[in-house]
């Protein structure tokens, strides 16, 4: 039954929009979506540091879609469709605001440092930081002053990424506690997305162990990027950990998603 499947462009056919550090994105198959292909690049510090990571992409695409479904099924809109292979999604297009959004419950990374606080530290309160997506500068963090005299998005969008940041928060909070898991801090990034005349704010990017600090409840083990930033090792088994926690991986299943397949 070959023939009903939607057929896709060969990628080295396909158009390609945008090529970031970790993901390409390609013109999708129906007007106003693109395709988003996850690569196995690790970047830190700016791209100054840089490794292939071996079946990285494929547990980011799988995490990341896990996490964009139950957000969906929530009412958080998202631009994610649905997941097409290995390391392609299907998503909305939508035009993204040159912020980082970052949310914080616990002390670490650049906030420890520029704060002079003890990672590990609870916060008295989630925090959101806001960063300007601009590689050049290295995302200088900015204040809503300069987010609204800028132009980069208006009171009433900063209202709307505030509260989506929030109930996104809450979700992952709870999603992870429930599999053993601290969510520390996480990085999102938001689009506005068009419906004929009507605009909303939707979430946009990926959600992944690249993107969250996650830390072990029990051990403090670091279950994120911070092992190839921080060059601890064991990156990918820290991913497949979460990927299994999540129950999205099953118990022997290659990462790098090589192994059989059952064909139906
Ligand atoms: N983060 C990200 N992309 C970035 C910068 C940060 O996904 O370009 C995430 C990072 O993984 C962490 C959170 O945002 O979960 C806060 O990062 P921080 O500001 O502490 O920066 P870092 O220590 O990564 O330099």
């Amino acid at each position: 039954m070959d023939f009903l499947k939607p057929r896709y462009t060969p990628m080295s056919r396909r158009r390609k929009i945008y090529e970031g550090k970790a993901k390409i994105l390609y013109e999708g198959p129906e007007p106003a979506t693109l395709i988003q292909h996850f690569k196995d690049d690790a970047t830190a510090f700016n791209a100054k540091k840089h490794e292939i990571v071996d079946g990285k992409g494929v547990l980011n695409n799988r995490i990341s879609e896990y996490v964009f479904q139950r957000l969906n099924e929530i009412g958080v809109p998202t631009h994610f469709i649905r997941r097409l292979n290995m390391r392609e999604q299907l998503i909305r297009e939508v035009e993204i605001i040159p912020l980082e959004v970052v949310v914080r419950n616990v002390a670490a990374g650049s906030m420890a440092t520029r704060l002079g606080i003890e990672e590990g530290t609870q916060l008295p309160r989630s925090i959101i930081e806001f960063y300007y997506k601009n590689d050049q500068l290295g995302d200088p963090m900015v204040s809503e002053e300069h987010i609204t005299a800028f132009g980069w998005a208006t009171t009433h969008e900063i209202d709307d990424i505030i509260a989506l940041a929030t109930r996104v928060n809450d979700f992952l909070s709870g999603l992870f506690l429930g599999i053993g898991i601290r969510l520390v801090d996480f990085k999102i990034e938001c689009g506005r997305l068009w419906e004929n005349d009507m605009m909303r704010i939707v979430l946009a990017d990926e959600i992944s162990p690249d993107t969250c600090r996650l830390w072990d409840i029990k051990t403090n083990e670091k279950l994120d990027k911070d092992r190839f930033r921080r060059d601890l090792g064991g990156l990918i088994e820290a991913y497949t950990d979460v990927a299994r926690r999540l129950g999205i991986m099953a118990e022997n299943e290659p990462p790098q998603g090589r192994g059989p397949v059952l064909v139906q």
